[in-house]
């Protein structure tokens, strides 16, 4: 009984901190400054051999503060024995034939707004900067006030490495870079408080309809449990006829407590585990309601 009265607090304290987070969640939701970032599709070519390799991905994100346009060109590395160029000097090696190249710089060393400064003012038509040296294919959206009028990009270490590899190879490498899709961090955010909030509600209703036809049934179930069990308990009670002579006729002695009466031979009796009899007739309907011997309180399920 005690299981039974806790449960219902238990489900209704479960739901309500299922409500109680999901409007937190959902409150949180102005705060969340999540901007929209635009992926960029690299769409690289480069000769091997005879072979002219084509390989288009979404693999950069816009910066902040770029343009979002379409740009192309040849593939140029810094010059120099570091690829971040910091150093307002810094050269790219551009070959004569281009018309239009991007720049392929390496995160660090100085600010993002710096290095793309410094390729722009050499005449580069985009920026591609390729992330830390054991950060993977991790990119996002780099933050490089001042430069909105060139293209900067933002990716992957490890997809700048291989770019960086080509073109020291002496591989001519050239690179359309075409705007992506648009995602918001704050939709998802959004999305995901929605979708709690509906899974609390749900859970919340369903454990509401669910529990209070489940209440009566599961007490009613064990009611008839426990009445079969006294049945049951009831007919391996001992039965007896009883005939002239038996101690049990003694008026003075017994007579059925049930019915007050005086026992008369050929009358059956049920004997109790505790010894105690009476008329069948008698103490069977009141064994079946009460479980107990009426004269010690002995329980029939018990002994
Ligand atoms: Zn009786
Ligand atoms: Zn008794």
């Amino acid at each position: 009984m005690s299981l039974l009265r806790a449960s219902p607090s238990i489900y209704s304290s479960v739901s309500s901190r299922l409500l109680k987070l999901s409007i937190f969640l959902l409150l949180g939701l102005p705060d969340s400054k999540g901007k929209a970032i635009w992926t960029a599709h690299l769409n690289i070519t480069f000769q091997m051999g005879d072979r002219i390799i084509s390989k288009l991905g979404e693999s950069g994100v816009f910066g902040n503060h770029s343009p979002l346009e379409r740009v192309s060109g040849v593939l140029v590395l810094p010059e120099g024995w570091n690829q971040n160029a910091c150093n307002p000097m810094t050269n790219f090696s551009r070959p004569e034939q281009a018309d239009s190249w991007l720049a392929l710089i390496e995160r660090g060393g100085c600010t993002f707004t710096h290095k793309i400064n410094v390729a722009a003012e050499k005449g580069a038509n985009g920026v591609i900067i390729y992330n830390y040296p054991g950060t993977g294919n991790k990119i996002f959206p780099m933050s490089h006030q001042g430069t909105e009028n060139i293209v900067a990009v933002m990716i992957g270490n490890l997809k700048g490495m291989e770019l960086l590899y080509l073109i020291q190879k002496g591989v001519y490498v050239t690179i359309i870079i075409e705007v992506g899709r648009i995602h918001m961090p704050w939709m998802s955010h959004y999305v995901m408080s929605l979708f709690t909030f509906l899974v609390a509600t749900i859970t919340y209703l369903f454990l509401y309809c669910a529990w209070r036809p489940r209440m009566p049934n599961s007490s009613m179930s064990r009611r008839r449990q426990m009445k079969a069990d006294v049945k049951k308990a009831i007919g391996q009670l001992e039965l007896r006829v009883l005939k002239e002579g038996d101690r049990e006729l003694d008026p003075i002695e017994n007579n059925c407590v049930v019915c007050f009466d005086t026992y008369k031979p050929q009358d059956v009796i049920r004997i109790i585990t505790c010894k105690h009899f009476f008329h069948q007739a008698c103490i069977d309907p009141w064994l079946l309601a009460h479980r107990t011997c009426p004269m010690c309180k002995c329980d029939i399920l018990r002994t």
